[in-house]
């Protein structure tokens, strides 16, 4: 039988390792130019790089417009209009209090009381004013910054799907730094199986599998970034309702749907909002989720029912899937 031998790719973008991997390749010229799309999305979301559009919108803050690219104007209309369905709980401008939490991680101190009222104030995204047209944005407040680290390797993923499948690539695993996206199926009548991170163990460790089909798998969780004082775990995921990290009864959600983009950042809102809250922007976007409490349940959303296998239950995973 004439195979075609499968092809993976993996590089560094986004502040991650990211991978591509082809069961059957036919083109790889097609995963490379996937790889560099995401290259140029880490130049334009940056807020480590100086000259990507999001440092010279964070740095001209109170000042004036600045020209940015079409990927950044297509990111920040979703994250404004994603930051209004979650009311807040996932803020596109939450930039302050994540430097304000990042300096507290390094130096393993809780911020003062005033400097989260301070960085708090700088949060709102209704101040980002966006000019479609002339792409071109400003946040109205001075010292006010925007951060795309809730979104930005959903809307990656996004695009590597989608170049892929301008290439006739039909099956494909797609692993953005966790945000997963399954295209087709890993052999033919085998669907795509990835593994579903226990929160509690180090990362590679599954709690359990869930069968994948043409969709993505995006999870937001307390055990990635996080700091422990006075017994205590701050992670990196902010309420920017009261400034600190959030305490919503949850581990980790992972959302399954069928944009990475919008999981990405509702995964983010929905571990600000919890479960309760959460249940709603499910429904409204056609999502499925894995809940783990902090008390250890586990709640599966009726989609996933017959898809997710918990770990003992597993014979085997695919080595190119881990959560
Ligand atoms: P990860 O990027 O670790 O996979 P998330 O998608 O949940 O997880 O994104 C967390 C990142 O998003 C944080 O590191 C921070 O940069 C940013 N962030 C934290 N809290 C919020 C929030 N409430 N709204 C938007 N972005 C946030
Ligand atoms: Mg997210």
């Amino acid at each position: 039988m004439n195979t075609l031998p499968s092809y993976n790719k993996t590089f560094r973008a986004l502040g991650t390792i990211n991978s591509i991997f082809i069961p059957r390749c036919h083109d790889i010229k097609a995963v490379l130019e996937a790889a560099r799309r995401v290259e140029a999305i880490d130049d334009h979301f940056s807020a480590f790089k100086q000259s990507s559009d999001v440092s010279l919108i964070n740095s001209n803050a109170g000042k004036r417009y600045v020209k940015v690219h079409a990927d950044t104007i297509g990111i920040l209309k979703r994250a404004v209009e994603l930051s209004e369905e979650t009311d807040g709980a996932f803020d596109v401008t939450t930039r302050a209090l994540v430097d304000l939490w990042d300096r507290a991680k390094k130096q393993k101190m809780i911020p003062d009381k005033n400097d989260i009222e301070k960085a708090c104030q700088l949060v709102g995204y209704q101040k980002l004013l966006l000019d479609e047209e002339n792409f071109r944005v400003m946040l109205r407040q001075k010292n006010q910054q925007i951060c795309l680290g809730g979104i930005a390797k959903g809307y990656a993923a996004d695009e590597v799907k989608r170049i892929l499948f301008e290439h006739d690539i039909s099956n494909a695993l797609i692993n953005l730094g966790g945000n997963i996206f399954t295209m087709g199926e890993q052999q033919t009548q085998k669907p795509w199986i990835i593994g579903i991170q226990d929160p509690t163990k180090i990362t590679g460790a599954f709690l359990g599998t869930l069968e994948m089909n043409n969709e993505t798998a995006v999870t937001s969780g307390s055990n990635e970034r996080f700091f422990i004082k006075n017994g205590r775990l701050y992670h990196h995921i902010l309420d920017p309702r009261t400034g600190i990290p959030s305490s919503c009864g949850l581990l980790s959600v992972t959302l399954v749907g069928e944009c990475s983009m919008v999981m990405d950042a509702l995964a983010t809102a929905i571990f600000v909002l919890g479960m309760k809250k959460g249940l709603p922007l499910l429904k409204r976007y056609h999502a499925h989720a894995i809940f783990i409490g902090t008390d250890g349940k586990i709640f599966l959303t009726k989609g996933l029912h017959q898809r997710f296998k918990m770990a003992d239950q597993i014979d085997f995973i695919h080595s190119n899937t881990a959560v």
